[in-house]
């Protein structure tokens, strides 16, 4: 029954609690306006109210002209925080939650503003705790079931970690709720990484200068052309989107720059995204070099209070130039007309938990009612990106120098069963002798990758996870990269007992082991996840790297993300097979890119580069034509075979998971699923159900939809999921759906 409401009672609103609450799905609930509140709230207010027996942080989605309960039954919102959602944000959160499958609740928090300290403890030292969030993905379930305290100190929790007496602090809460944390294994309490200071981190962004209106360069003839064309596209009526394809150091960064400088003449807003902040400090200096402090800098690795305060300078409007990582393109800007997504192709900007959103649809979605131009930028661009040729700008040529041609080292001949064959330690002696710098990538982390036997072929697993676990050398240790669990290496094979464990596939712990005998009186520089926990620890590391000479940079995937450093002019590849075989059908592009990216960090300025790339399989397309720079050729080859075999984007994909204690209750869930799917989808769209590795001790099984029609096929599982989350999870299964995904481990 529903009653009407009359103008004295004063108002009601419908809330979402913001709480991981998955059980009540898109529920919106009913609550009472006090009459002193009534000028304060509106549509998109964040408000705190009673929720069960607790206080909830909540959003005010909709007025209500009806209930549909008795008045006297209502609750009453408690107060509100003066913070709202604009309108826009919240549709884009509705449009987010649609494209994904994901609940409302989830999709607002995206957009909700960050939580501001309510209360400050007193002066209490802060003990010598430092929390961190244990990977998301697999504790999914658990996060499900966290208390409001609980999730909001999650969220709060940067990913290099902080120290628990600011988190507290900041989020307002005891230790009590970390300790709660870290028992149902969401976080981890340890001892503060060396050099960290126990409060939050300083922000990147107020360590990088703040000079504004550096020097305009002029542009180069293709960097104008680029320009005209992208300012055109900016200027239709409507939203374009367009990929701007230039090499490794092709200045696509003052392309950016100068629509950004055409966007703000018009009074509008733009959004720069890059892929890891603490990976790529100098945009942000750029940016600001030139914008000042009409820049926002927003990204999960800010203390709690920056954020709050960054978040507030972009609502104001006083910030009308956000840059950010992925999160930023939910940024409370108004009128945004701009979005770049620089280095379009990494996998940071898609997340890998709830909702598992990419920034590039989210762009998408969020500049198509309102027009504007979506711009992603790549030397190695996704395959799915260049199926658009009309879509494209090119920038073809560097500053200074030409990118360097790749040097083939044939492992199987030339390695002399090293891990640096005599060709590249030459190169790197050579190198080093003239006073250059040199990096060598390695994308293998730890000492050695497994840890097996000899005689009868076992493999050490982590007996939570069934992954093999690696040996790291510095805590002596064989350590599970999934869960963190480690196990001492038994001195006999633990199943024949008949020989001592071997160590295979060397890491860059080892690799920098070698080299430090190999060049003695060099420095040598680490740069990997076991070295580095925190951003500022990587500037740190950046900066100390580039102003020694000569030097080394050895390390994973890392040394090769957009670094710019001039006197670099040797890169070698100690193993380019690293990601060969893996069962992705992007293996070979994410190899393609990774061996393209690490190639133009060589030879920047005036000094020619060379680049040395060792491998067992130079006869792999994907390797090959990424020496050879035949990028053309690589596309095309790929993308042929993504057609032959029904793949993005010819399809789009939907992958979902049942994850559960009980293994055969994972596998009879996933099977359910597929027998239900397979009255919509033909056997070549409909792939699964496989089992998966168990990770943390819990089964999982997946099934993956690959539809021409993306559309149908996500409103299919839709309706499939709605009926099946509830009787999946009384019966102790997880159903997860990961629309567009970009990892199938
Ligand atoms: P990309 O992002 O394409 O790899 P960058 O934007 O980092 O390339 O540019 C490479 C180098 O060229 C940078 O050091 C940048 O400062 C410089 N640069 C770019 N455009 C110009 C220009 N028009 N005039 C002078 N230098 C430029
Ligand atoms: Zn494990």
């Amino acid at each position: 029954m529903t009653a009407a409401l009359g103008g004295t009672e004063g108002r009601m609103v419908q809330l979402v609690p913001l709480l991981r609450l998955r059980h009540l799905g898109d529920r919106v609930f009913d609550y009472l306006v006090p009459p002193e509140l009534t000028d304060r709230i509106h549509v998109g207010s964040v408000v705190w109210a009673p929720f069960g027996r607790r206080s909830a942080r909540a959003v005010v989605v909709a007025m209500a002209d009806s209930v549909s309960r008795e008045l006297a039954e209502l609750r009453a919102i408690e107060s509100t925080t003066d913070d709202a959602i604009p309108q826009e944000l919240l549709a884009l959160a509705r449009a987010v939650s649609e494209r994904y499958l994901s609940s409302y609740e989830s999709c607002l928090r995206l957009v909700a503003p960050p939580l501001a300290a309510r209360r400050r403890l007193g002066g209490k030292p802060a003990r010598n705790t430092w929390v961190t969030r244990v990977p998301a993905s697999t504790a999914e379930a658990t996060v499900a079931k966290l208390t409001t305290k609980q999730a909001a100190v999650l969220d709060a929790i940067p990913p290099g970690g902080s120290g628990i007496g600011a988190l507290c602090a900041c989020v307002d809460v005891g230790r009590g709720v970390l300790r709660a944390l870290a028992a149902k294994g969401v976080v981890e309490l340890g001892v503060a990484p060396e050099g960290s200071s126990m409060r939050p981190e300083r922000p990147i962004a107020e360590a990088l200068p703040c000079v504004s209106g550096a020097a305009m360069p002029r542009l180069w003839p293709e960097q104008e052309q680029a320009v005209e064309q992208l300012v055109a596209a900016y200027e239709q009526p409507g939203s374009a989107q367009r990929l701007l394809w230039g090499v490794t150091g092709s200045g696509k960064t003052e392309v950016y720059l100068r629509l950004v400088s055409r966007v703000l003449e018009d009074g509008a807003g733009a959004i720069l995204l890059v892929p890891e902040i603490a990976l790529t400090p100098q945009m942000i200096a750029r940016v600001r070099a030139r914008f000042g402090d009409k820049v926002g800098v927003l990204h999960s690795g800010l203390a709690p209070g920056e954020r709050v305060r960054e978040y507030r300078r972009i609502a104001r409007g006083d910030a009308p130039v956000v840059v950010g990582a992925r999160s930023a393109v939910f940024a409370p800007l108004a009128n945004v007309k701009l979005i770049v997504v620089d280095e379009s192709h990494d996998t940071s900007y898609k997340q890998e938990e709830e909702p598992r959103y990419h920034a590039l649809t989210v762009a998408q979605l969020r500049l198509g009612p309102s027009g504007g131009l979506l711009l992603e930028g790549s030397a190695t661009p996704r395959a799915e990106s260049v199926g658009q040729p009309e879509e494209c700008v090119r920038l073809t040529r560097r500053a200074a120098g030409a990118v360097p041609e790749c040097e083939v080292v044939d492992m199987r001949t030339q390695g002399g069963g090293q891990l640096l064959a005599p060709r590249c330690r030459e190169a790197l002696a050579e190198t080093l002798r003239r006073g250059e710098q040199a990096i060598v990538l390695l994308n293998r982390r730890g000492y050695a990758g497994y840890v097996h036997c000899d005689l009868c072929g076992h493999v050490m697993m982590c007996s939570d996870c069934e992954l093999s676990v690696t040996y790291h050398s510095r805590v002596g240790r064989l350590l599970c990269h999934h869960c963190g669990r480690t196990y001492a290496q038994p001195a006999l094979c633990p199943a024949c007992a008949g020989a001592p464990l071997t160590r295979a596939a060397p890491g860059t712990e080892r690799l920098d082991r070698e080299l430090r005998t190999l060049v003695p009186h060099e420095q040598v520089f680490r740069m990997d996840s076991d070295t580095l926990t925190s951003g500022t620890r990587v500037q740190a590391l950046l900066r100390a790297f580039e102003s020694s000479r000569p030097a080394v940079l050895v390390g994973t995937q890392m040394v090769a993300k957009g670094h710019d450093f001039a006197d670099v002019t040797l890169v070698l590849v100690a193993d380019a097979d690293t990601g060969l075989y893996v069962p992705d059908f992007r293996a070979a592009e994410r190899t393609f890119q990774l061996l393209t990216q690490v190639a133009g960090r060589a030879g920047r300025a005036e000094r020619p580069g060379r680049v040395l790339v060792q491998t067992w399989n130079p006869g792999v397309p994907c390797i090959r034509m990424a020496l050879l720079r035949e990028e053309k050729a690589f596309y095309e080859q790929e993308l042929e075979s993504r057609r032959r075999l029904g793949y993005p984007p010819f399809a789009d994909l939907v992958r979902l998971m049942t994850v559960a204690e009980n293994g055969e209750r994972a596998q009879v869930g996933a099977q359910y699923l597929v027998e239900r799917l397979s009255a919509h989808f033909s056997g070549q769209e409909l792939h699964g159900p496989a089992r998966l590795p168990t990770l943390r001790g819990r089964a999982r099984w997946h099934l993956v939809i690959a539809a021409g029609d993306g559309e149908r096929a996500r409103a299919i599982v839709k309706q499939a999921m709605t009926q099946l989350q509830e009787p999946y999870r009384r019966r102790g299964v997880t159903l997860l759906v990961d629309v567009d995904p970009q990892s199938f481990s």
